[in-house]
């Protein structure tokens, strides 16, 4: 045993060899000082376990895969060819060339985030933002912050604390990642009390909740599951009558702020905020980076006064979005005024994606493999918790996989620890790649690290 501990070199020995001197320059002496050290303490500890002494060969080999590993910039680019548009493992919404001009701009520089310009006096970051949101949902005011989820618990928090919120039982959901309505009422402050059935709900279950002690009505939209059936709900319509009755506000979480008709693409209707607002709902939320096609972020829509509310509450200040989102989002917003969504913003370019198009590119991706695949119709999905169980038809490369070793599974690791690594999707032993979700300038990549996959390298 003391045998194998003296086997094994000193600090200096490791740091003086050429290998580990070349990761001291390309990241810093401490760093890799800290590293050898750490890969140091563990070998002591395999030996001490009973294993065999690792030689300084084995020993740098590590030290290498771990700078390469622990270091190496991140996120990386993922070429998702899962056509599953909004994947929110892969970042959810890739954005815009504006968006990403946008985001370049403010991170490289000053800008005048909180400053007013004409009179040289403090500004309000959201005061260009809320401007576009109201054009574009009709809503009296606006505000932007970190996501979804905050704006929810802060719209909570704004306009219910110490106070009831009534929901229906089919509505107390959790929305994915521990996102759960009566978890995130509580935090706010607010009592649940939830009323009806888990598949129906009517207006009067509401109204029998209404007491003096009621501070909202919350409705969430089931955007990640589908109660089918015998089912109902009232629509916002119907609350917000209601509440302008018994003067309650109505909350609307919309989920995923799907500003264009999805039914203009064969899918079924996806609430919009500007239909939330038409409605005269009090407050209605949604997201950045789902169907909206920006960064994160989370907007609240409505009344002047609860809004104003809401943005004085000291949550506001600490669900507060960051500039580069706001950049993002502001660029992502003129693409809606401008009306070239469907052009320009990359989820809307996946879903507008026309039959022939996929066809084509699923046959061009074939030919240039040169007979290693094959092409066959199938399905996209929209995922990202928005229109749950709804797909589009496109055409799905799939890759000839006979004769390798591990069949699928090995092929779809290949294509994954690749250059760029590439996600594609298992279905019955076999590798799908779907081109709805794959940008077109990514093609060429693609097909590189397909190529290498199945084991060509030309
Ligand atoms: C996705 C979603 C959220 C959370 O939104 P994030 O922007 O991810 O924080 C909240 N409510 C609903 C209904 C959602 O679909």
């Amino acid at each position: 045993m003391t045998e194998n501990f003296r086997s094994l070199p000193g600090v200096d020995r490791v740091l003086s060899d050429q290998r580990v001197q070349e990761l001291v320059e390309r990241y810093s002496r401490q760093a890799v000082l800290d590293l050898v050290r750490d890969g140091l303490d563990r070998a002591r500890q395999e030996v001490s376990g009973g294993a065999e002494a690792p030689t300084i060969d084995e020993l740098i080999e590590g030290l290498r895969d771990q700078a390469g590993c622990h270091w190496r910039s991140w996120p990386r680019p993922v070429i998702n060819a899962t056509g599953v548009i909004l994947h929110t493992n892969l970042g959810r919404a890739p954005l815009s060339r504006e968006a990403t001009g946008a985001v370049q701009r403010a991170a490289t520089g000053y800008s005048d985030l909180e400053l007013d310009l004409d009179t040289g006096r403090r500004g309000s970051r959201q005061a260009h933002i809320s401007r576009l949101v109201c054009q574009l949902t009709g809503a009296e005011a606006a505000l932007v912050v970190n996501n979804n989820a905050s704006a929810v618990l802060l719209g909570l928090a704004a306009v219910a604390q110490g106070k009831e919120v009534i929901v229906s039982r089919g509505q107390a959901v959790e929305i994915g990642g521990g996102f759960r309505i009566p978890d995130v009422l509580r935090q706010s402050g607010a009592t649940l009390v939830e009323v009806g059935t888990t598949n129906r709900t009517y207006v009067r279950d509401y109204e029998s909740a209404i007491n003096e002690n009621t501070g909202a009505i919350l409705s969430v939209h089931a955007s990640n599951f589908r109660v089918t059936g015998f089912t109902h709900s009232p629509d916002i319509q119907e609350l917000v009558e209601l509440g302008t009755r018994y003067a309650v506000p109505i909350l609307h979480d919309l989920g995923s702020g799907c500003l264009l008709d999805t039914r203009r693409f064969g899918l079924t209707y996806e609430p919009l905020p500007q239909d939330s607002v038409k409605a005269g709902a009090g407050l209605s939320f949604f997201s950045g980076d789902k169907l909206l096609g920006g960064p994160q972020a989370g907007i609240i829509v409505g009344d002047e006064t609860l809004v104003d509310t809401v943005a004085r509450h000291p949550l506001a200040r600490a669900v507060r979005i960051d500039k580069l989102s706001m950049a993002a989002l502001a660029a992502t917003l003129m693409h809606y005024i401008k009306e070239e969504a469907t052009e320009k913003i990359p989820v809307w370019r996946m879903v507008a994606a026309t039959d022939q198009d996929l066809e084509a590119r699923a046959h061009g991706w074939r030919d240039a493999l040169g007979g290693r695949a094959s092409v066959e119709q199938g399905l996209s999905t929209i995922g990202g918790g928005s229109l749950p169980g709804e797909t589009l038809r496109t055409w799905l490369l799939s890759l000839e996989i006979d004769g390798i070793d591990g069949g699928a599974d090995e092929v779809a690791r290949r294509l994954r620890l690749g250059e760029p690594p590439v996600m594609g999707r298992i279905e019955e032993e076999r590798v799908l790649l779907d081109p709805r979700t794959v940008l077109p300038e990514e093609d060429e990549a693609l097909l590189q690290a397909v190529r290498k996959a199945l084991g060509r390298d030309s």
